[in-house]
């Protein structure tokens, strides 16, 4: 497995951003990204340029569009072409999620509990939601050290009771990134695993998303994996019914994009966290380098199982990565 180390929401001049897409393809190089989705608000124009500036930025660019209407924006990621946002109404928003789908794209929440208008038109998520199975993602942190602003803590709520309804969907982050301003503030980084280690696509890209091989972080790079009758399942696997105990194993790599990113002193614990609630609790200490552990969990009423890193950030303790969850039948 290989993880692509992933922005998932960016703006050019196509629509309000102030970056070319040369521009931002090569701020994303030099923040240690191997992928961006450009998804300019209600058009596709940008992609115009994708394949000189992939070329001369050193960076896969996943074709996408943010649908940015007054009940909400979906952001939209790997279609093969351009879908018609402007029949989205309140009530019908699943036709729309349809139409993403047959051009093999994927559907996913932006930013659902920003401020909405006047502050930001069509920011706050309004939609109505009839089969959440329906959407593929929710963008859970967006913006810069997302993990601290409270409308991201609402989205990561949401996140969470959806999965203990038993919806399995994937979380991500999502800068909204518009210009190449530099910042002080953490940046969140969406990790997608995908079994080509050679080669990018969208293809791949879309399905490791599609099934919730997905670990998001402004930091290290933490991985679950669970084993259950000597058979081991990753980020977003289920693990067929059962008795008895499973296997957590979690990796926590701290040399992920090395020398972009620090966090002094970040004093960290890992968390199990299931639809249980918290099931373990580790104290780490700070690392530069590899962490692993085990531990073995009654897998009796788990529904989901997720590895949470919290840590001190700038003196508040905080979030720090969380992975996409394991399932279990
Ligand atoms: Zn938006
Ligand atoms: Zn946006």
């Amino acid at each position: 497995m290989r993880w692509l180390a992933c922005e998932l929401h960016t703006h050019t001049v196509h629509s309000d951003g102030r970056q070319t897409l040369q521009e931002l393809g090569n701020g994303a190089a030099r923040l240690g990204f191997d992928c961006l989705a450009l998804t300019d608000h209600n058009t596709m124009s940008g992609l115009a340029d994708k394949q000189i500036v992939e070329q001369s930025a050193g960076i896969f660019i996943l074709p996408g569009m943010e649908w940015t209407t007054f009940h909400g924006h979906m952001v939209t990621i790997g279609l093969d072409d351009y879908v018609d946002w402007r029949e989205a109404q309140p009530a019908n928003i699943h036709d729309g999620v349809a139409a993403v789908h047959r051009h093999g794209g994927l559907a996913g929440l932006a930013h659902p509990f920003r401020i909405g208008s006047p502050a930001c038109t069509g920011c706050y998520w309004e939609y109505a939601v009839q089969d959440w199975n329906d959407f593929d993602y929710i963008e859970v942190w967006s913006g810069t050290f997302a993990p601290i602003k409270t409308d991201n803590s609402r989205a990561f709520s949401l996140w969470t009771d959806k999965l203990n309804e038993g919806h399995r969907i994937a979380a991500t982050s999502g800068r909204d990134w518009h210009e190449q301003a530099d910042t002080e503030e953490p940046i969140s980084v969406t990790y997608l695993g995908v079994k080509n280690e050679t080669t990018i696509d969208t293809e791949q890209a879309v399905a490791a998303l599609r099934q919730g091989r997905v670990s998001v972080t402004i930091g290290p790079l933490v991985n679950l994996e669970v084993i259950s009758a000597a058979q081991v399942y990753g980020l977003g696997s289920i693990v067929p019914a059962g008795e008895g105990a499973v296997t957590a194993q979690v990796s926590i790599d701290c040399t992920v994009r090395s020398g972009l990113w620090a966090l002094p002193h970040p004093d960290y614990h890992l968390i199990l966290i299931s639809n249980k609630g918290v099931i373990a609790d580790y104290p780490l200490g700070s690392s530069d380098g590899l962490l692993e552990l085990q531990a073995e969990l009654p897998r009796d009423g788990l529904i989901w199982m997720r590895a949470e890193l919290r840590g001190i950030v700038r003196g508040i303790r905080t979030m720090v990565a969380f992975t996409n969850p394991v399932y279990f039948e």
